[in-house]
């Protein structure tokens, strides 16, 4: 018998300092989640049985496509990420520690390396493939900025599953399975999501979508068209690009002097001319050293989309201190003439004439530039930013944008890891070969805050049922009313009988107290026990309507909880 008088679930009517997202806010004030350090969080009752509900969905489906759960080592050797090169690569978001004898090792931010060295050399043959091994564990990661609450914390929990096999085919049939996997999770749990195509980062691969929850303070922005099914993330999305050819015939250059007029902006105020008749010329630099790339004015430069054209992790924007030594000139007049380093440029340049760009000179931009008479570009390559309202580059019609929150990521991985960590297996022509592997993440503690993100009003948590702590809480208006307690108390244990999830509210404080506490920690249905017992009746409501309906006790309890079965069937947060 579950009596909230006895059940662990503080909750606060101030709202955390620290708070700067509503799912952070309401896990916290509803008891959900403490904090016991900067992205690091207790699970109270509450938030515990969240989480295991959602963990529940993630396994079912796991398991449904053949996924075999196992537990790995949170804290591993170092050897094995320095024979990837990741020890490095990964950088300071790794957690590392030394034990007494002064070895090396992670808390693990994840477990490629892990995984792959587990299987090597005891898989061994192509007839046992494809295998999928799959864990549910805590991960760390020292994350610049921890924050929302379980959104991006430094100690979370995930679901990482790994897949090796010994064909293209293999791989691509477990990825469209982990990509179906991934709909149901989302799909039982009411969310509206799209599954989008993604950036590789510094994982690597070749193919990879993000599953992505739909949130207004979302940290991924995602570019979608509504007449194709093309989306995909910022970071990776493409369009089609159709800029129109110049009439105007080239003009001769000149050098003239703009003073302290260094952004587009200002340019395009002092010289009276639109943003797109400007050039911005941006210095970036990566294994290759320091390089030009240009882009129309009115255009922003997708990072990633350079990282991955160039398959290089390390390219970063040049420091004004950087730019300096190189060109012996500021950030704001730098251009490609007579610059003498690696020049890339964005498609947009390709078909403009006589536009205006930095004069290479403290001061000074050239204007009616043209490229191949005044300069040379050695790489025409998309580095734009894509946004809403550019052409889709499936369909060609306008793309648009929503916020929302990665909660599952699907890579194909190919070899990457086993070749380097030497995983092979004997193929059916006897010749020993690289597993092809593909690795699929689902943040589970992250799925908490993104629900609520999504489903949550001005009064607080909007569950879910299949994820919901409880399906319905019986509210006993007066629990010092013998009567009404009497009730409450057959009315769950009916609903307790028929294995729905309730939880008794008989604690000596106002209904209206009560009543805020199940609004705010958000069960799918309320059973009101009150006043109206007096004409022998409770009140029964959705937490996502306003509607009550009143239900006579005389007709039975078998009653109220049909009524309740059918409530819940029609709900949705
Ligand atoms: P992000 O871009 O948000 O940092 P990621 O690409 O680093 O995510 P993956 O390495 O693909 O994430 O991890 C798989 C899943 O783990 C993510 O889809 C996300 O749901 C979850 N996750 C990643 N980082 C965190 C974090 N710091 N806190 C909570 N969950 C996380
Ligand atoms: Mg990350």
């Amino acid at each position: 018998m579950l009596l909230w008088s006895k059940f662990y679930s503080p909750t606060l009517k101030e709202v955390p300092s620290d708070a700067e997202l509503k799912s952070h806010e309401l896990l916290v004030r509803g008891g959900f989640i403490r904090k016991a350090a900067a992205g690091v969080y207790s699970y109270l009752p509450l938030g515990f049985r969240v989480l295991e509900k959602v963990t529940k969905i993630v396994r079912e489906e796991m398991d449904a496509i053949g996924a075999q759960e196992l537990l790995m080592p949170i804290m591993q050797p170092s050897d094995i990420w320095k024979v990837t090169g990741r020890w490095e690569d990964y950088g300071p978001e790794m957690m590392k520690f030394k034990d007494r004898n002064k070895r090396e090792f992670t808390l693990g931010p994840t477990h490629e390396e892990m995984v792959t060295t587990l299987i090597k050399g005891e898989l061994k043959s192509y007839k046992q493939l494809p295998v999928i091994l799959y864990q549910i564990n805590t991960k760390y990661r020292d994350e610049i900025r921890p924050r929302f609450g379980l959104l991006r914390g430094r100690e979370f929990i995930m679901k990482d599953a790994y897949s090796f096999h010994a064909t293209n085919n293999s791989l691509d049939q477990t990825y469209q399975d982990m990509y179906e996997a991934y709909s149901k999770i989302c799909e039982r749990m009411d969310l509206k999501f799209f599954a989008v195509e993604a950036d590789t980062g510094a994982i690597g691969g070749n193919n990879s979508h993000e599953f992505t929850i739909l949130a207004e303070n979302g940290e991924s922005n995602i570019l979608y068209c509504d007449h194709c099914n093309y989306a995909a993330t910022d970071e990776k999305a493409e369009y089609l690009p159709n800029y129109g050819e110049s009439k105007e015939k080239e003009k001769p250059y000149e050098l003239v002097k703009t003073s302290n007029v260094r952004t587009v902006e200002e340019l395009s105020i002092f010289l009276n001319v639109s943003k797109s008749k400007i050039v911005k010329t941006m210095v970036y630099t990566g294994r290759n050293g320091i390089f030009m790339v240009l882009i129309r004015g009115d255009l922003e430069i997708n990072e990633a989309k350079l990282k991955a054209y160039f398959k290089d992790q390390t390219i970063r924007k040049a420091l004004p201190e950087e730019v300096m030594e190189t060109f012996k000139v500021q950030t704001g007049y730098l251009g490609p003439i007579g610059a003498k380093c690696t020049l890339i440029s964005d498609l947009s340049v390709k078909k403009m004439r006589n536009f205006v760009i930095g004069g290479m000179k403290k001061e000074y931009h050239y204007i009616n530039v043209n490229h191949e008479r005044d300069f040379e570009v050695s790489k025409w390559i998309d580095v734009k930013k894509v946004v809403s309202g550019d052409p889709c580059p499936k369909c060609g019609k306008a793309l648009k944008m929503k916020k929302g929150i990665e909660v599952g990521q699907v890579f194909k991985l190919g070899t990457k890891y086993s070749k380097k960590l030497d995983a092979l297996y004997v193929d059916a022509d006897g010749s020993r070969k690289p597993f092809i592997m593909g690795c699929y993440g689902w943040g589970i503690s992250r799925t908490l805050a993104a629900v609520v993100e999504q489903f949550h009003d001005e009064y607080g948590i909007v569950w879910p049922r299949s994820i919901a702590p409880f399906e319905v809480v019986v509210t006993v208006v007066n629990s010092t009313n013998s009567k009404q307690l009497e009730v409450g108390t057959q009315i769950h244990d009916a609903l307790e009988g028929e294995s729905i999830e309730t939880l008794l509210d008989d604690r000596e404080v106002s209904g209206g107290f009560k009543f805020k506490d199940a609004d705010l920690i958000g069960m799918p249905l309320r059973i009101t026990v009150g006043r109206a017992l007096k004409d022998g009746k409770v009140e029964m409501k959705l937490r996502s309507s306003e509607d009550v309906m009143k239900v006579d006790i005389l007709d039975g309890y078998e009653q109220i909880v049909r009524r309740a079965k059918e409530m819940l069937d029609t709900y949705r947060p």
